[in-house]
């Protein structure tokens, strides 16, 4: 917290209006879109909320089949399955560790032949880092695929000056806990489409008719951010500039420290936009650098020093065996080989050091 959420958290006990929505989840909502360059934008309970409201629009459900990367979170895939549709994992490139551009128009275009599109893509932004969005997008419109951003790790990030999450039919983001910014627990849900804010926001309502009495014409979630965090998610918005800062000089520090030692790369940063280096992660070539990633790992934990593998690809998850994954290889060579280090905004730089310090005992302790 930076101190700036207590006043917008004050005024909503001050009013008595903690829940549900009210003056700060609609100002959220503006002034969320208008930081990102959204037209509509809609607070939500969590980014998972807006992914399945995005689907749910869309209409997608049992018999369909939707694309998404395979390099990510379960949260990104998780609300394929609540609708009944099947996900099709498409593996990373190695510029920016997201979806690989030409395996997808390589995918939809077999797709279209065989006239079984998906009917969806959702294309995540990992680690603070945008996707390559323009052939992506290119290849969607081309085959009428409705393209969804799962921008949960990339707000305050760019793609061609533009954020992610802003170039697609929908774009979502979250506030958990361990995100650039945080509500405690909270999502976005953005489009220029209004119609599907429209109807998101009715979904997310319990689908509640517009009429006097209670109406339902459809099945409802209950999806909506409470007028307390949404007055956290204003402050936070204010310091999101500030966090990615934090966050881009933790990598600047690491990279200065281990950036030399051999066999260790970071994550690099493509040269289509800003990387909020959200979380600072790298890999490690054991063969060059002596030790493998859980060596490093486990000799952090030693010292009371949590550090995590990246994500273990979705085509790899026992939930999701069976499912159809295009190419793989290079995901699962990221997670074999990939660390995330302590990544926090808060971090100090004698933090910093004492990472640094066991990662480079690693590399002298095996003789490099
Ligand atoms: C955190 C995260 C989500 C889900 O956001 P919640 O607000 O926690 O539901 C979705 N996708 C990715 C890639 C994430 O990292």
């Amino acid at each position: 917290m930076s101190g700036l959420e207590q006043q917008y958290v004050q005024a909503a006990f001050a009013s008595n209006w903690v829940a549900p929505l009210g003056p700060n989840v609609d100002a959220f909502e503006a002034e969320f879109g208008a930081a990102v360059g959204a037209l509509y934008a809609l607070a939500l309970s969590s980014g998972t909320a807006a992914l399945h409201l995005a689907l749910l629009h869309l209409g997608i459900g049992p018999g369909d089949e939707v694309a998404v990367s395979t390099l990510t979170f379960a949260a990104s895939v998780n609300p394929i399955l609540y609708v009944g549709a099947r996900p099709v994992f498409i593996d990373s490139e190695t510029a920016s560790w997201n979806m690989d551009p030409e395996l997808l128009a390589g995918f939809l275009a077999e797709r279209a032949r065989q006239k079984r599109l998906p009917q969806a893509v959702i294309l995540v932004h990992l680690y603070g880092q945008s996707a390559d969005i323009a052939p992506i997008l290119a290849t969607c419109q081309q085959y009428g695929v409705p393209l969804i951003e799962d921008a949960a790790e990339a707000l305050g990030a760019t793609y061609q000056g533009q954020s992610p999450g802003t170039f697609g039919t929908a774009g979502i983001f979250s506030f958990n806990g361990n995100k650039i910014i945080t509500t405690s627990g909270g999502g976005m849900l953005v489009s220029a489409d209004k119609a599907l804010i429209d109807h998101a926001r009715k979904l997310a309502t319990q689908a509640r008719e517009p009429a006097a009495h209670y109406e339902h014409t459809e099945i409802g979630y209950n999806y909506r951010l409470s007028n307390v965090l949404a007055g956290i998610g204003r402050g936070q918005l204010q310091v999101l500039g500030e966090r990615v800062a934090a966050c881009r000089r933790n990598f600047a520090a690491y990279q200065a420290a281990l950036g030399e030692c051999p066999g260790l790369t970071f994550m690099p940063e493509a040269p289509w936009g800003c990387h909020t280096r959200w979380l600072t992660t790298l890999t490690i070539d054991p063969a060059q650098f002596g030790a493998d990633r859980e060596t490093v790992r486990l000799a952090l934990e030693a010292e009371n020093i949590e550090s995590r593998p990246l994500w273990k690809p979705m085509h790899l998850q026992p939930v999701f065996a069976g499912y159809e994954s295009v190419g793989g290889a290079v995901a699962a060579k990221l997670f074999a080989d990939g660390l995330c280090l302590p990544s926090g905004s808060d971090l100090t730089e004698a933090d910093r050091e004492r990472v640094t310090a066991v990662v480079r005992s690693v590399q002298t302790a095996a003789g490099r």
